[in-house]
């Protein structure tokens, strides 16, 4: 069974014939996948001329290996794993250079080809990474966006006592401060969303509603001053733009994380003033994967309560449209196979 976006906010559901792994593939039997931000763009349209109108979306799983091509080494039948569903050139500047998460010619799997909203996902070997086979595979399914947070936190260069303020407490600011109180950091999240601010300081977060004051002079107030070491941008609003140079203290560093439709005015004076660093951020390398899968294994950061509600794969169209404006919710998992 697989789920197809069909356009126009709507999913059909189609028996498939799986794809066998060729050589050097492998194929999973999904457990679990997690909407994303991404995915919701999809499913609003805006993403049509990309991804087309029948496409299986879906990259943020876990599953079992079920087959695997001619080939492949490193894998074996029955192991849980999740994908990095990155599919790069190799032979570009940026492949060349090292830096293949970011290639000229990237190519997203769930979104330029089919994705994991199918009981069985046939890869690219290279993209899986074996899970500690203790590891719950609904927590697994959180492996992705927590490698987006492990590579946020890595380009902020986080050290221990500094100040971290996260603009925006969805799921990925959310995983941004965790990663970041782990490393040691005061980890400050700014959101407008009471319920997500209660989630937030269930997870012993620091917490500031920018309906109660700017965010700039409300950080500068805790700070005696100085303001955050770091500041993630993670709201793709113009108040959190603003927000992002105003808070940032002296030779402050600040990630972006969102993506912004539009280009925001950015107070470039501020940079200047105070000797800002600005650092993108997107998706995540290797490296970022090994540590999110660490950091759920150790137990050390508690990602369950983000996980707001699990939905069947017939269920998949009502799940997306009761993600629609909703700003309670947190994740939602699809459950796609038979998870544990
Ligand atoms: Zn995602
Ligand atoms: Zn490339």
């Amino acid at each position: 069974m697989a789920a197809f976006y069909a356009g126009q906010k709507s999913f059909r559901l189609e028996e498939v014939v799986p794809v066998a792994p060729g050589p050097g593939e492998v194929q999973i039997d999904v457990a679990y996948c997690g909407v994303c931000g991404t995915d919701m763009h999809v499913f609003h349209g805006d993403m049509d001329a990309r991804v087309t109108t029948h496409r299986i979306i879906g990259h943020e799983m876990s599953g079992v290996i079920a087959a695997v091509g001619a080939g492949v080494e490193h894998i074996r039948t029955g192991q849980r794993v999740v994908v990095r569903p990155l599919d790069h050139c190799g032979d570009c500047p940026a492949c060349r250079a090292g830096h293949s998460h970011i290639c000229h010619n990237l190519k997203f799997l769930g979104l330029d080809s089919n994705g994991a909203f199918q009981q069985k996902w046939t890869v690219p070997a290279h993209t899986v990474h074996v899970l500690p086979q203790n590891l719950d595979l609904k927590l697994a399914a959180m492996v992705e966006p927590l490698a987006v947070a492990c590579h946020d936190v890595r380009r902020g260069r986080i050290a221990a006592g500094e100040i971290a303020l996260v603009i925006g407490g969805g799921p990925i600011g959310m995983l941004i401060a965790l990663v970041a109180a782990h490393a040691g950091a005061n980890a400050i999240v700014a959101e407008i969303n009471e319920n997500r601010l209660a989630i937030a300081r269930k997870l012993e977060l620091e917490t500031i509603n920018p309906k109660d004051g700017a965010i700039g002079p409300a950080i500068m107030a805790r700070t005696d001053g100085r303001g955050a070491d770091v500041v993630f941008e993670v709201s793709g609003s113009q108040a959190g733009v603003e927000a992002m140079t105003a808070a940032a203290a002296a030779r402050g560093r600040i990630v972006m994380v969102a993506i912004n439709n539009k280009r925001p005015p950015v107070d470039l004076f501020q940079f200047f003033w105070r000797e800002l660093e600005m650092l993108g951020a997107r998706v995540y390398e290797p490296e970022d994967y090994n540590r999110a899968i660490e950091l759920l294994e150790s137990g050390a950061v508690d990602v369950a309560p983000l996980i707001t509600d699990i939905r069947g794969l017939d269920e998949i169209e009502q799940a997306f449209t009761g993600l629609e404006g909703n700003s309670n919710a947190m994740k939602t998992l699809i459950q796609v196979g038979a998870g544990t």
